[in-house]
Order: structure tokens, then C-alpha cells, then sequence
């Protein structure tokens, strides 16, 4: 397919910036309260936050996997529910998709 390459690269930087993304919510999860308590309850609801951050880049890291899986055994941009072509301007507007826009409706 014309473009794959160019797909492909966009999904490994992607992938790149969102595993720095996880580890930075990881580092900031993962360090110790403080001591005062008011201190303590503004760092839980940030860590929240933090946590549903966490839970969408793990899903949109989850999805670029398996669309660079999808492109190393040559299925890529074959819509998985109806197996239709997925078109160029939907793969470029959204390179994770793997469904075309008449299933993702
Ligand atoms: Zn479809």
C-alpha cells in the first residue's frame, strides 16, 4: 500500500512519545506523599488525574501495537469487523484505526 511506510513511521513516534508518557505518569504515581495532609489530599486527586492519563495512553499504546502488528503481517488497514478496505484518509487521520468509518460509527 502507498503511504505504508509513512504510516508506519508515524505510529513508532507516536508509540515513542506515549511509552516517555507513561513512564513520567508512572514516576509521578508512584512517589511518595507528603507528610501534611491537605498537601496529601490535593496530590491524591492529581493522582487520579494522573491515573486516567495513564489509563488512556496505555490504551492508545495497546492500539498502535497492534496496528504495527497489523502492518508486520500485512493486514493493515483492513477494517477487522466488515473486512473492507479502510481508506488512505481515514489510516492517515487516525494511523491506530482498525476498523473502516462506516463500523466505526
Ligand atoms: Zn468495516
Amino acid at each position: 500500500m502507498a503511504n505504508l511506510k509513512e504510516i508506519k513511521a508515524t505510529l513508532e513516534a507516536r508509540l515513542e512519545e506515549l511509552l516517555g508518557r507513561a513512564s513520567e505518569i508512572e514516576e509521578n504515581l508512584s512517589s511518595p506523599g507528603s507528610q501534611d495532609w491537605e498537601e496529601n489530599a490535593t496530590e491524591s486527586e492529581d493522582d487520579e488525574v494522573m491515573a486516567k492519563l495513564g489509563d488512556v495512553t496505555e490504551q492508545e499504546i495497546h492500539e498502535i501495537r497492534l496496528a504495527l502488528s497489523r502492518i508486520a503481517s500485512g493486514n493493515y488497514g483492513t477494517c477487522t469487523s466488515c473486512g473492507s478496505q479502510i481508506s488512505i484518509e481515514r489510516l492517515k487521520a487516525i494511523p491506530s484505526t482498525n476498523t473502516c468509518v462506516r463500523c466505526a460509527g
